[in-house]
C-alpha cells in the first residue's frame, strides 16, 4: 500500500502554492524511505512551479534540496541503515547503463536522468519532490550527509552546491586560477566558498555592492557592482573562469569580454528565454561558452565530504512551509541571504 504524505504543490502558473497530499511507493527491496526534515528553495523550483521551462505537469511538488532521517530500508539495501542522515538531490534515478551513468556522470545519462520532480519514476509515476514529509528512493540516488554537516544548513549542497563543485573541479579551479562567480544568491554563495577552498583567487560579480561584506566573509578576494559599466571596463580579460549563476537574461557578450586568452564561461543558470551571443565575442580570444548541470552522485558524495571537512555550508534563512510563496517572492527580488530552507515539520 502505498503511504499518503502531506506536501505543497504548485496547481498552476499563476496560483500560490498550496497544501495538498501525495502518495509515496512501498518500500522495494532496493528503495530507501526518508523521513524528509529540511527542502532547500532553489530558484528552479520557482521556475518550475511557474512554467518558466515550458509545460509543468500540475500539480506538483517541487523540491530537490533535500535532508532527512532514513525511516526504512528494502530488503537487499546494504549502504543504509534506519536513523542515517541522508539526502536526496536533483535526481532520483538514472538507466544505469549507459556510458555516462557507468562513469559516474549520470546527470548526462543518454535516457535523461530521472528528476527528483517534474520527471516519470521506473514506475511510470510522475515524481514528486522534497516540498513533502517523506520520499522513497533507490538506493544509488540516496547521499549521505557527513557528521559534521547540519541537516538544515547542508539542504542546500544537495543542488547549489554540487552545481557549482562539479564545473569548478572540471574546468580545474585551483591555486593559480581566477575565478568570476556572477550572482551572488543560492548557487553563487555556494560558489564562492568552494572556489576559495579549491585555491582559485575569487571575484564576485553581483548586481550592486549590498552584500560585498558578506561576499568578502564567504572567501572573496574581490567584489564588483556590474551596474557599474566601469566595472567591465577595468575588468576586461582578467578572468580564468567566469560561472554565470543569474536565473534571469543577461548581456553575455559583456561577460565574455572577461574572459582572458582560453577563458571559459560556464552558464549555470538557467533563465526561461534564449541569450544571444557574438562570435566575435568567442573568437578574438578563443573563448569557450559552456554549460553545465549539477554533478553525478559520486562527485555530489565527494562535495559532501569536502564541505564537511571544510566547514563549508550554505547560509540559510529557515521558514516554516506556510511563508514558502513570500520566500518565491523575495528570491526573485534577490532578497535572499542565501538560501531558504523549509523545516517540513511545519507540514504535520
Ligand atoms: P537565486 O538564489 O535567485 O540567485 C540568482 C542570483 O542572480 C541573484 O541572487 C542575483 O544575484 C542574480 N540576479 C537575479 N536576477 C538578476 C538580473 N536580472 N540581472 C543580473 N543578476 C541577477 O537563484 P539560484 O537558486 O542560485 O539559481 C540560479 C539559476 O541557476 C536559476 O536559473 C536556476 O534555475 C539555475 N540552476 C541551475 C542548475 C544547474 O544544474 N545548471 C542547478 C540549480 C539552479 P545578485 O543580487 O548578487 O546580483
Ligand atoms: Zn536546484
Amino acid at each position: 500500500m502505498p503511504t499518503t504524505v502531506k506536501a505543497y504543490a504548485a496547481t498552476s502558473a499563476t496560483e500560490p502554492l498550496t497544501p495538498t497530499t501525495i502518495e509515496r511507493r512501498d518500500v522495494g527491496p532496493r528503495d530507501v524511505r526518508i523521513d524528509i526534515r529540511y527542502a532547500g528553495i532553489c530558484h528552479s523550483d520557482i521556475h518550475t512551479a511557474r512554467g518558466e521551462w515550458g509545460a509543468t505537469n500540475y500539480p506538483i511538488v517541487v523540491g530537490h534540496e533535500i535532508t532527512g532521517v532514513v525511516a526504512e530500508v528494502g530488503s537487499e539495501v546494504t549502504r543504509f541503515h534506519v536513523g542515517d542522515r541522508v539526502g536526496v538531490g536533483c535526481m532520483v534515478d538514472s538507466c544505469g547503463e549507459c556510458q555516462y551513468c557507468r562513469r559516474g556522470d549520470e546527470q548526462y545519462c543518454v535516457k535523461g536522468n530521472i528528476q527528483t520532480y517534474g520527471g516519470v519514476g521506473k514506475d511510470g509515476v510522475p515524481t514528486q519532490g522534497g516540498y513533502s514529509q517523506a520520499i522513497v528512493v533507490t538506493e544509488d540516488f540516496v547521499l549521505r550527509i557527513p557528521d559534521g554537516l547540519e541537516l538544515d544548513a547542508a539542504a542546500p549542497l544537495l543542488c547549489a552546491g554540487i552545481t557549482l563543485y562539479s564545473p569548478l573541479k572540471h574546468w580545474g579551479a585551483g591555486p593559480g586560477t581566477r575565478v568570476a562567480v556572477v550572482g551572488l544568491g543560492g548557487l553563487g554563495h555556494m560558489g564562492v566558498q568552494l572556489a576559495h577552498a579549491l585555491g582559485a583567487e575569487v571575484t564576485v560579480l553581483s548586481q550592486s555592492l549590498k552584500k560585498q561584506e558578506e561576499g568578502l566573509r564567504l572567501g572573496a578576494d574581490h567584489y564588483h557592482a556590474t551596474s557599474d559599466p566601469d566595472t567591465f571596463r577595468r575588468l576586461a580579460a582578467s578572468f580564468d573562469l567566469v560561472i554565470n549563476t543569474v536565473s534571469a537574461s543577461i548581456d553575455v557578450d559583456a561577460y565574455l569580454s572577461l574572459l582572458a586568452v582560453d577563458g571559459t564561461m560556464v552558464n549555470v543558470g538557467a533563465p526561461e528565454h534564449p541569450q544571444s551571443v557574438s562570435a566575435f565575442s568567442l573568437l578574438m580570444r578563443r573563448i569557450s561558452f559552456a554549460g553545465s548541470t549539477i554533478g553525478g552522485i559520486r562527485e555530489t558524495q565527494e562535495m559532501l565530504d569536502f564541505c564537511a571537512e571544510q566547514g563549508i555550508t550554505a547560509l540559510i534563512e529557515t521558514i516554516g512551509v506556510e511563508q514558502v510563496n513570500e520566500a518565491y517572492e523575495r528570491v526573485l527580488a534577490s532578497d535572499v541571504r542565501y538560501r531558504f530552507v523549509i523545516d517540513t515539520s511545519t507540514l504535520a
